[in-house]
This record gives structure tokens, sequence and C-alpha cells, in this order.
């Protein structure tokens, strides 16, 4: 294996869900539009998301060519229902267990991929540890996508370290994060499950190798850029010794608005109404509220959300998930009459947004975010004030780093780690958090910090900028391997 003459050909591998989907193909588009032969791994199902989108990035620009190759996901050999290819598509929680048996099942399919095809290095998510194994079976290099920012992998990693937490009186009582720049606080209530609780099952055995499958990987590939986070993009490579690219933010491939139309799910809202509502908005106006493709409040939360955006006097777009689709006809989740008195205030989307075109668009002037990083990158490169609302995965540490370092958003005072459904917040505390990222001068600061984070955003994917560096020294480097 390993011929020196073999096309350089990237295969890119992400894990059955969204928030993993979404920014893949965003980085497939990127390695292709460096001229890179790009080919995407997925399952069938998945595969009709990617196609639509690389579809039509092939129009735009006329030279981005994204392949995808298909290997069967196998749902029924787990104990899922056929046809459940991807996370969000769960019937029920306790099936994640046969979800995770069915992404090791393939392992032997993506094998015999590598030897058909001979790619040269396989991009591959954090969730497919077994991935690095399989690729140096035939001398391919494996990097990996691990979805989050340079701060929120270095501080996961001293928390599981140093155990700060076991040293506080109480779950609210604040600790500083230990050996970690910038004196960074937070509490042991908000410690993700995954790097506070030594229990041993089939999810926390995955994320020990795939934590341990950063340091025996070819690399880790970054969605951020140097000048949001440049203290601890170096505290990860120099002081955790991590070899790193950072490539982001790759949402900013998207140029066009069919571009950004097309990212993940089909909207929920025809496109055309959603910017006609937009535009008749004053700039800066309205708020966007949307806590990714996970997190699935009850009821009761939901009613709270809608009480304290009405309360908050502002213009609102609200992007509705609930359990299962029916869930969302049940309609119980709303105060009587809410939507009848919202009318031309609030826009309520239930089930997929077109996120991307919501938030670049200019009548938008801040977001209610559960710090999912895509989200969370997403919003600063369009320039926002957020309110941080993180429920589970590592999103309290974003949180952090939009609040305690970049300071371009305020929380809305989430105190749990609680998976999927999330702390229960009040609506005083929604209405105070949104009026602080719209109104006033604390708004306008947050605003306008913002606005210079994303105006470096856009240098640094620009040709010369950080990012375009990195990832054409990236390209550069697994070339010259041979
Ligand atoms: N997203 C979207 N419309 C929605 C919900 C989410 O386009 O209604 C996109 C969003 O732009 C982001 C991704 O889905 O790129 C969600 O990833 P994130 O890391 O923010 O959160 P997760 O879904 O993984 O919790």
């Amino acid at each position: 294996m390993g011929s020196r003459n073999r096309e350089f050909h990237v295969f890119l591998f992400p894990y059955m869900a969204h928030g993993h989907i979404v920014p893949i193909l965003d980085m497939a588009k990127l390695f292709a539009a460096q001229g890179v032969r790009t080919t995407i791994v997925t399952t069938p199902l998945n595969a009709s998301t990617f196609s639509k989108a690389t579809q039509s990035s092939e129009i735009n620009s006329g030279n981005v060519k994204v392949e995808i190759k298909t290997i069967k996901f196998p749902s029924v050999e787990a104990g899922l229902p056929d046809g459940c290819e991807y996370l969000n598509s769960l019937p029920s929680p306790e099936l994640s267990t046969n979800f995770l048996k069915a992404t090791s099942l393939l392992q032997e399919p993506l094998e015999q991929l590598l030897l058909d095809e001979n790619p040269s290095f396989l991009l591959a998510d954090i969730c497919f540890p077994w991935a690095t194994d399989a690729a140096a079976k035939f001398d391919i290099p494996r990097l990996v996508f691990h979805g989050t920012s340079f701060f929120a992998s270095a501080a996961s990693y001293n928390m599981s370290k140093y155990e700060p937490f076991k040293n506080s009186s109480s779950d609210l009582e604040p600790f500083v994060i230990p050996n970690f720049p910038g004196e960074i606080t937070m509490t042991r209530a908000q410690v993700p499950a995954f790097d506070k609780e030594n229990i041993e099952n089939d999810l926390t055995r995955l994320l020990k190798r795939a934590k341990e499958s950063e340091q025996t990987s070819y690399g880790i590939v970054v969605n951020s850029f140097y000048e949001l986070e440049p203290v601890y993009a170096d505290y990860y490579r120099n002081v955790l010794g991590r070899k790193a690219w950072h490539i982001g933010p790759v949402s900013l491939c998207n140029r066009s608005n069919e571009e950004k139309a097309l990212r993940g799910k089909a909207s929920s809202i025809n496109e055309h109404d959603c910017l006609k509502w937009l535009d008749s908005k004053e700039p800066n106006s309205v708020v966007y509220v949307c806590f990714g493709s996970m997190a699935k409040f009850n009821a009761s939360q939901l009613k709270e959300i809608a009480m304290g955006l009405q309360a908050s006097g502002q213009d609102f777009i609200w992007v509705v998930r609930r359990g299962q689709d029916d869930d969302m006809e049940k309609e119980d989740w709303l105060p009587e009459g809410f939507e009848h008195r919202m009318a031309g205030k609030g826009l309520i989307i239930r089930g997929w947004a077109p996120q991307l075109l919501i938030l670049d668009h200019r009548a938008v002037g801040g977001f209610v975010t559960h710090c999912g990083w895509n989200s969370t990158l997403e919003g600063i490169a369009a320039g926002l004030p957020m309110v941080t609302w993180p429920v589970s995965a590592e999103q309290f540490y974003n949180e952090k780093l939009v609040t305690q370092v970049l300071k371009i958003g305020v929380g809305v005072g989430a105190q749990k780690w609680v998976s999927v459904v999330g702390d229960f917040v009040k609506k005083k505390a929604v209405d105070k958090a949104v009026r602080r990222i719209m109104v006033g001068e604390e708004a306008k600061q947050m605003r306008s910090r913002a606005w210079e984070l994303a105006e470096q955003a856009k240098r640094a994917i620009e040709k010369g900028g950080s990012s375009h560096s990195d990832l054409n020294a990236l390209i550069q480097e697994l070339k010259s391997r041979g």
C-alpha cells in the first residue's frame, strides 16, 4: 500500500448525527474547493442529505465536486428498527446502546472500502475510535474530527485529569479549571457526566477510546479559527501536545442562499417565506432561538420559553422540536392564544430551521443557543451576541468560552448538565437574558465585539487567512507523505 503514484484523495467519514454531518459536509466542500478529490463515506439514508447539498454546490461553483460512497447501516443486526440510521431518529433513548453497536459494525465495510479505494487519508469522526486501526491496516493516516473548540477539548481533558469537582463542597460551588489558562470557573453540576463519572458502560468505554484515539491518530482537524481562541489553540498544541489544524468556521464556505438552506435536513418552513418575514423587520431587531438537533425540552419548559419571549417584547424566531413528531401536534406546550397574540412579532418553526440563512440575515440581532459548537461558531461568524443555554455534551465548556473569554454572551442561568431535556429555566430568566443581548449599552458592546470576531472569521477562511493557510498546510503535508 501507500503507492507513490496514487491520486491524492480524501475520505471523510462523519458520525450519523446532524451536529456531525453538517460540519463534515462543509469540510468536504472546503477540501474539494482546493482541488482535492473528496469522498464522503456514509450510509444510504444519510447520503440523501449530502447528495442534495453537494449537487447544489457543484451547480454554484462549477468546479467543486464531492463524491459520496455508501456502506450499509446494520440497523436490524444491532436491534434497531429498519431505517433508523441517525442518532436523532432513535425511537427511545434506551436504544442508544444498540446504535453504538451498529456504528461499531461499520468497521468491516469501511475497511473493505479503504482496500478498494486506497484513499490518501481518512478524516473520521471521533465517535469512531476504531477508525485509526482500520486505516492503519492499509497504511492510511487517520485524522480525527472531534467537532468542538480547542477550548472545550482542552478543558474537558483537564477536567477529567485533575477532577477539581471532587474538592467542591456542593454541586453549585464554583471552582477554577486547574492548569488551564484564564481562571475559568464552573461548578460540579455543570461538568459533563463523561468527565465526572467513573461508570463503566458501552458509552463511557467508547468515549474513553475516543479520547485515546485523539492521541494515537495522525492529528486533529478543528472547526475553529486561530484568532478566536489563540491561547487555547496554543495550549492544546503546545501544552497538551496535540497535532492539530484549524480550518474553520467551515460554515462560511456556504455563500449562496441555496447552499445555506441545503445544510442538514429539509427545512420545515419555506425558505422564501422565512426570508420575507425577516425582510420586513428592522436590522438587529429579531432574536433567533434554537437548541440544535438533539435537545428536546418538555412541555413545561417550552411554555416558560414562550412566556419569557413574550415578556421580553422582542421579535423572535423560535425553533421547537419535541420528542416525536406527533408530540408537536398536541400543542400542549404553548400558552393559550400565544401564536395569535404574537402574530407578526414571533415566528415559530416546528422542526428544522434553515439556521444559517436566518443567522446571516441583517434583521437578526441575537441568538439564544444551547451552545452546540456548530451553532456557537455559526453565531460568532454572524457577529451575534448570545444567550447561552447549555444542555449537555460539552456545551457548558462552550458557554464559558462565550461568556468568560470572548464576552459576547450572557448565561440564561442553566445550572445543571442534564442529557437531552436540560436544566429547567424560568420565564423571568429568559426575559432578562434576551433583553440583555438585544437592547441597551451592554448589548451594544457585546454586538460590537461579536462583529469584530465575525470579521476575523471571514478573513481566516480567505486566501492567506489563518484557517485557509492551515488547511493548505495539512493538504501539503499529507501530499508530501507520498
Ligand atoms: N441546525 C439547523 N436547523 C435546526 C437545528 C440545527 O440548521 O433547526 C444545524 C445548525 O446550524 C448546526 C447543527 O445543525 O450546524 C447543529 O449542531 P450543533 O453542534 O449546534 O448542535 P447539536 O445538534 O449537535 O446539539
